[in-house]
């Protein structure tokens, strides 16, 4: 990777020095405020909000969540370190995201012996000077090099384990994967891969965007949330042949809970106003509260698995949430997964029906019988069955549901009269 010598210079000459600052910072961690959970994507803080203008909290790096490359073609090398926000004497900010994530995992693993594996998989545009190339491409990827490249590169020296990065269906749209890890692990990745994505695309003139609709006709961002268990053993425990869909009776109880209160979820996972452009019928995204096996309009899609050359189905085995987007928090996106699947599993639910063909098609009658809600169809009806769902909002402490319902309400007023062209190009400005 070419860089100038100066700034090579500079980075090893500080490198000693800033590790030791890195460690001694990580013990007390560095101030933040409370009132910056009410910060909008538009650079205000959201007034009045529960917090005013006094507090303080601290940011605690957790420095085995340090995100660091070279690679980026940045002057200086790229370093995200992942951490919790606690009160100032080092218990837990009822405000945190990544601890809600880390104690709905706990709360599982004590209630069941379950670990989630979990992997984050997502899709942005390019505004490049590039031209033209047919969707999906070797000439729509190869038209942007080194993108590719550069990009598998500073996400592997980051220790992200990227898998592919693939030009994908729309115009100018990408998709990277990365290695399924531990659930905590995966939600750190998800927020490196957006930002080390952005600079590899900055470094070379470009603009990446992550947002769930760069226009409305344009095919939607996704962000496909794969989850999978093991037991106390470490072995798979997501998969049964002999079930259904390959469902174990623990994953479908789990699967049962998540489409009951994905209405409620939504708001969560597909957080802003233009996110609903976006889960629409026939958009290969979500609409419905849906179960099924390798199809890509359900919320809830059984991803395959290879069995080429004998391989194990059972490690490969998972669910894809894909009512989510990167205008949601990773961290509460699957904390919210989590605990829905919870409650799934301590009512000890029945398999939900795995559904074939097309909601928009069959009768209302129909529908109900399979258990098909449409979701939310506009950020405030989804904020409406936030506080409608009693059980949801019980997973968090009352103050932090006042703050992401009187954000996100306050986000819709900003919007308002704004049409759906408008919306996108504000956020694909944004995120
Ligand atoms: N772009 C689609 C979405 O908005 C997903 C397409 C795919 O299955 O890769 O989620
Ligand atoms: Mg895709």
């Amino acid at each position: 990777m070419p860089s100038s010598p100066p700034t090579f210079r500079r980075s090893r000459a500080a490198a000693p020095s800033s590790k030791s600052k890195l460690q001694k910072i990580a013990a007390t961690g560095v101030g933040w405020l409370q009132a910056n959970l009410s910060l909008t994507p538009f650079n205000s803080i959201v007034d009045p909000n529960p917090w005013g203008s006094s507090g303080d909290v601290r940011l605690i790096p957790d420095l085995n969540a340090r995100f660091r490359t070279a690679l980026t073609g940045s002057p200086t090398p790229f370093d995200m370190v992942a951490g919790n926000i606690v009160e100032l004497d080092g218990s837990p900010w009822v405000g945190c995201t990544r601890t809600m994530l880390s104690d709905a995992l706990a709360e599982l693993k004590a209630a069941t012996g379950l670990s989630v594996i979990a992997a984050f998989e997502h899709e942005f545009h390019i505004e490049g000077d590039f031209g033209p190339a047919h969707s999906m491409s070797l000439a729509a990827l190869r038209r942007a090099d080194p993108f590719a490249a550069n990009l598998i590169a500073a996400l592997a020296e980051a220790g992200v384990a990227p898998e592919v990065v693939i030009a994908e269906f729309g115009t100018d749209q990408f998709e990277v994967t990365c290695e399924p890890a531990d659930a905590l692990a995966a939600a750190d990745r998800a927020v490196a891969i957006r930002e080390i994505t952005r600079e590899v695309a900055r470094c070379a003139g470009w603009r990446a965007s992550f947002a769930p609709k760069i226009a409305p006709d344009a095919v939607g961002n996704g962000v496909h949330i794969h989850f999978s268990f093991v037991d106390e053993a470490g072995k798979p425990a997501t998969y049964d042949p002999a079930q259904p869909g390959g469902l174990s009776s623990r994953t479908a109880s789990f699967c049962a809970g998540v489409l009951r209160h994905l209405p409620a979820i939504t708001a969560m996972t597909a957080a802003s106003v233009s996110s609903y452009y976006r889960l629409k019928p026939h958009s290969w995204s979500s609409s419905y509260t849906w179960l099924a096996d390798r199809d890509r309009e359900a919320s809830l899609r059984i991803c395959p698995t290879v069995t080429i050359g004998g391989r194990d189905p059972a490690r490969q085995y998972n669910i894809e949430y894909r009512a989510a987007d990167a205008t949601g928090n990773p961290y509460l996106s699957l904390a919210a997964i989590v605990r829905a699947g919870l409650e799934g599993l301590k009512a000890k639910l029945p398999a939900p029906p795995l559904v074939t063909g097309d909601p928009t098609q069959m009768s209302a009658a129909e529908r109900k019988k399979l258990g098909l809600v449409r979701l939310p169809e506009t950020l405030p009806a989804a904020l409406d069955a936030l506080v409608a769902d009693k059980t949801v909002t019980g997973w968090f402490a009352p103050v932090f549901v006042e703050t992401f319902v009187g954000l996100k309400r306050h986000e819709t007023e900003r919007l308002a009269g704004l049409d759906p062209v408008a919306v996108c190009d504000l956020y694909r400005t944004l995120y």
